[in-house]
């Protein structure tokens, strides 16, 4: 919670009034702040509190209880000896502590250097409780004076001075003598309202204000929560939204909104948030067992999955016999690209190369990276990346050239099946990928399908090599496995490769592994997650959401600023008129704030808008996200 302390030159110099538009502002310029105002000390309540008068004045910021209340209006201490009562600051922290907004302005009660109690002053409050200052001055006669002396008490106390607000008729020599002598920053100049005015000066708040300023002390609540963000560059994104429930295909916001989730969190949730039956299956588990190693042990959740894993992925047409526990979408990978690379080793071959098609994504590991595309998230580093030959999707021609690029020195080939997911949803055809099937037959390379986004139903069907009619050696898949509960994933492979692992020779195993491998509560999840996945109405749920996701993807048609509109099973994509490189745009994060303030999750990739909704959504679901699309392109246009 990010604090700021309000303090005044003097008693009566308006502070309450200077709280009040900074609270104003600071909800003008961040909309979504959690604000709230916290007066710690109230004296005079005779008259009203300042409490009440922010209370009356404002919405949606939060009044905390004062710790310390006295009706006379008196300097704090002398207000306590009537009353008997001591003031302690470590009773007004502990009431801070209990507090939980994105920030607070506190009001102190008189000058800094008001006495609280024998040997404590106001001063002392943002002193222990290390809460930055900002000074508000009226602009009379004897501010200068007030203001330096204010400042130098504050600086000789160790305070973190934010900076100074005039209060009153503006006088720009004021404000640049202010500047020069004390060396603080005047941040704000709220004019004088008489009675009549202020309501309509409230509404003009932000005005007074330097927005740099504003943006600053938001900037210094995002730095508050230490979190450093997936794929976020901090200076142009300041806000994230904290999130305090999943329900469904819902999610709650701490500022009371609720939001579809049309992007299933990163596309890994399939039955809805907080799902009942998974989070039962989480809670049985850790109380049986919570994890294990797995090397020389194992367990009944493991082995139940990589049983139902290959009984599931036979049903689809698959020949596959053993599954590797890892931890995530990047670790399947580079655990397919190094058994496939080892595989060829134990047979007695050398093949060092690797293809991949362009414009992939298999994740954010060196490894995997490498057989990504590398003209997007990897560039920085592509001198530590290994050599890799990459096809165009869907150009037969590209594949027919690897046949003189000495295609024996192939280990593997590994592709995102029929969708490029994090590439921008691009979508190609089985077709292709049975060209890429048949020309690793010939060449005896091992074929990797990353169906780290695509397995467990986004396509209408289980997994996209069913779909396309096309077994590959070595199937990745994570994301949607523990329905978006736990990370985990698996490598699975059939007993052509994992036969040639056996051995007598310790170094011809496969020696790797995560801590995490194969953890029973992740496993557990996952089984709750599968039996509901193979249940008729998750598939029937499925059917509907592909119909009406093409249906709506075939309406966006006619719209002038929508482009490539497609759809495949359960997601559908197009891209936005925005010719914007997908680095220098601040698109995304636009179109991601605006679809929320319609009450719809969306995160486009670049230019490309995208829905992969969660499994358990409804038709009327798919309905409203693309109202919602079909608003905001149409903004976009004007
Ligand atoms: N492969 C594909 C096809 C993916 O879409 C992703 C993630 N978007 C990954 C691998 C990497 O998965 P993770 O983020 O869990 O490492």
């Amino acid at each position: 919670m990010k604090k700021i302390f309000i303090t005044g030159t003097d008693t009566d110099i308006g502070k309450t009034t200077n709280s009040l538009f900074l609270l104003k502002a600071l909800q003008k310029a961040h909309p979504n702040c959690d604000l709230g105002y916290y007066k710690p000390i109230q004296t005079g309540s005779e008259l009203g509190t300042d409490s009440q008068f922010i209370s009356e004045m404002t919405t949606n910021v939060g009044i905390e209880k004062e710790t310390y209340l006295f009706s006379e209006p008196i300097s704090p201490n002398r207000a306590a000896k009537i009353h008997d009562v001591h003031i302690e600051i470590e009773k007004i922290s502990k009431d801070l502590n209990s507090l939980n907004r994105d920030m607070l302005v506190i009001e102190g009660a008189g000058g800094l250097e008001v006495p609280i109690s024998e040997k404590k002053r106001i001063s002392d409050i943002p002193k222990h409780l290390n809460i930055p200052i900002i000074i508000v001055a009226s602009t009379k006669l004897g501010t200068i004076n007030h203001t330096i002396l204010t400042v130098e008490a504050a600086r000789s106390k160790g305070l973190e001075i934010l900076g100074i607000i005039l209060s009153g008729n503006q006088d720009s020599d004021l404000k640049e003598v202010l500047e020069e002598q004390t060396g603080i920053r005047i941040v704000g100049e709220i004019p004088y309202f008489d009675k009549n005015e202020f309501s309509s000066g409230l509404d003009k708040a932000n005005l007074f204000f330097d927005s740099f300023f504003l943006e600053e002390l938001y900037v210094k609540i995002e730095e508050e929560s230490s979190i450093w963000y997936p794929f976020t560059q901090h200076s142009l994104r300041k806000q994230n939204y904290e999130v305090i429930k999943g329900e469904g295909a819902f999610l709650y916001l701490k500022d009371g909104r609720k939001i579809y989730d049309a992007i299933s969190s990163w596309w890994v949730n399939i039955h809805g948030h907080s799902n009942n039956h998974i989070a039962e299956a989480i809670a049985k588990q850790s109380k049986e067992l919570e994890h294990t190693i797995l090397a020389g042990f194992n367990h009944a959740p493991a082995k139940k999955l990589a049983n139902e894993l290959i009984d599931l992925t036979g049903e689809c047409g698959g020949n596959f016999s053993k599954v590797f526990f890892s931890d995530n979408g990047s670790t399947s990978v580079e655990v397919a690209l190094k058994m496939a690379y080892q595989h060829h080793q134990n047979i007695g071959k050398e093949r060092t190369k690797f293809i991949s098609l362009k414009n992939s994504y298999h994740g954010d590991t060196l490894g995997a990276m490498s057989v990504s595309s590398r003209n997007s998230f990897h560039s920085p580093f592509e001198k530590l990346l290994f050599d890799v030959d990459f096809v165009e999707p869907d150009n037969f021609d590209d594949l027919k050239k690897l046949e003189s690029n000495c295609p024996e020195e192939y280990a593997a080939f590994i592709v995102e099946p029929l969708i490029q997911g994090a590439g921008g949803m691009k979508i190609y055809s089985s077709d292709f990928l049975r060209e890429i099937r048949k020309f690793c037959f010939k060449y005896n390379i091992t074929l990797i399908f990353d169906e780290v986004f695509t397995g467990f139903g986004r396509l209408d069907s289980y997994f996209a090599f069913e779909r396309a009619g096309v077994i590959p050696d070595i199937i990745c898949l994570s994301k949607g496995i523990s329905g978006g509960f736990l990370p985990i994933s698996v490598t699975i492979t059939n007993n052509n490769i994992y036969n040639s692992f056996l051995s007598n020779r310790i170094d011809k195993a496969f020696l790797h592994g995560h801590s995490y491998t194969g953890n029973p509560i992740a496993c557990a999840a996952s089984l709750a997650s599968l039996t509901l996945l193979r249940d008729n109405k998750s598939i029937e749920n499925r059917i509907s959401i592909s119909k009406a996701t093409s249906a709506r993807i075939a309406r966006l048609k006619e719209r002038e600023v929508a482009f490539n509109c497609r759809s495949i099973g359960t997601i559908g994509a197009f891209e936005i008129d925005n010719d914007e490189n997908y680095f220098s745009s601040n698109f995304s994060y636009d179109f991601f704030d605006n679809a929320l303030n319609k009450g719809v999750l969306l995160r486009p990739l670049g230019k490309t808008i995208y829905t992969v909704p969660p499994l358990c959504s409804t038709t009327e679901d798919v309905n409203f996200v693309y109202d919602v699309i079909e608003e905001l392109i149409d903004e976009y246009k004007r």
